[in-house]
């Protein structure tokens, strides 16, 4: 029989969750789209990324802070990626029915007198990070639970990240070598102009044609380890800085100004 080295919300029964101590207890909650990430990257890489973040973060947890309790909560794989809905395998939902189902999600652990939570998501759009960020605020100023999403705040505070460029072709190459297809040694550098008003463009309609934009040809298994594994300290750092009552969500100006309802439907 397996032992068990993590302790999944999805294999516990009501009565073990009913045991588990609210004040050392924080969720972790995986969740990322589908979306198209060039031609040399798969269309889960989001979702790949996040749920190794998981995993590490959970073993680091552990290792560092015996105190918490991390709890695993089963993979969300939907979401909003409106900039790539136009390339084959990106699967696209709503941006506000994904910030609705966030938040009752949180609200229903809340209410079970859950009180810590991360939500962990390697998508960074920012219609879809804006609506995690309200749903977020809604739980906490009215069921006082506590949620960190620190990923993006970490690419924010460290000078922002390419889609499907060398960032994330370096994190896949380390973490999933087998996944990534050689050609991204050829591919051009794409750059594109982004202004307020290209909000609801998708990245094809701004010129990135094979939903890439950077230099994935840049990428290293170095680069990746290294960004891995300061991204994994950071969210590991931001749930003891939770726990302690001293973290705070960050969200760049421009995002909090950014309506909803201009989506790309
Ligand atoms: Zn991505």
């Amino acid at each position: 029989m397996k032992k068990r080295t993590i302790i999944r919300f999805e294999e516990l029964s009501f009565t073990k969750i009913g045991e588990l101590d609210r004040n050392k207890s924080v969720i972790i909650i995986p969740v990322s789209p589908l979306e198209a990430h060039g031609p040399h990257l798969p269309i889960g890489t989001d979702m790949l990324i996040t749920e190794e973040i998981c995993r590490e973060m959970y073993r680091r947890i552990k290792r560092k802070r015996r105190s918490i309790i991390p709890v695993m909560y089963p993979f969300q794989a939907f979401g909003y990626c409106g900039a790539n809905k136009d390339v084959m395998g990106s699967v696209s939902v709503d941006v506000k029915a994904f910030g609705k189902i966030m938040h009752d999600t949180l609200r229903s652990l809340a209410a079970q007198g859950f009180r810590y939570s991360t939500i962990i998501t390697f998508h960074l759009d920012p219609f879809y990070i804006k609506a995690i960020h309200r749903a977020i605020g809604k739980v906490e100023r009215v069921y006082g639970m506590k949620v960190a999403e620190p990923v993006s705040k970490f690419f924010y505070l460290n000078g922002g990240i390419s889609h499907a460029g060398k960032e994330e072709t370096s994190i896949m190459l380390y973490l999933y070598p087998y996944l990534v297809d050689k050609i991204y040694k050829s591919l051009e550098r794409v750059e594109i102009e982004f202004s307020i008003l290209d909000f609801r463009k998708t990245l094809r309609e701004l010129g990135a044609k094979d939903a890439y934009t950077g230099n994935p040809s840049e990428a290293s298994i170095e680069h990746g380890r290294k960004l891995f594994n300061d991204l994994v300290n950071f969210c590991v750092e931001s749930v003891f800085e939770l726990m302690e009552g001293k973290y705070r969500n960050f969200m760049p100006r421009p995002l909090g100004y950014l309506p909803l309802f201009l989506q790309r439907k």
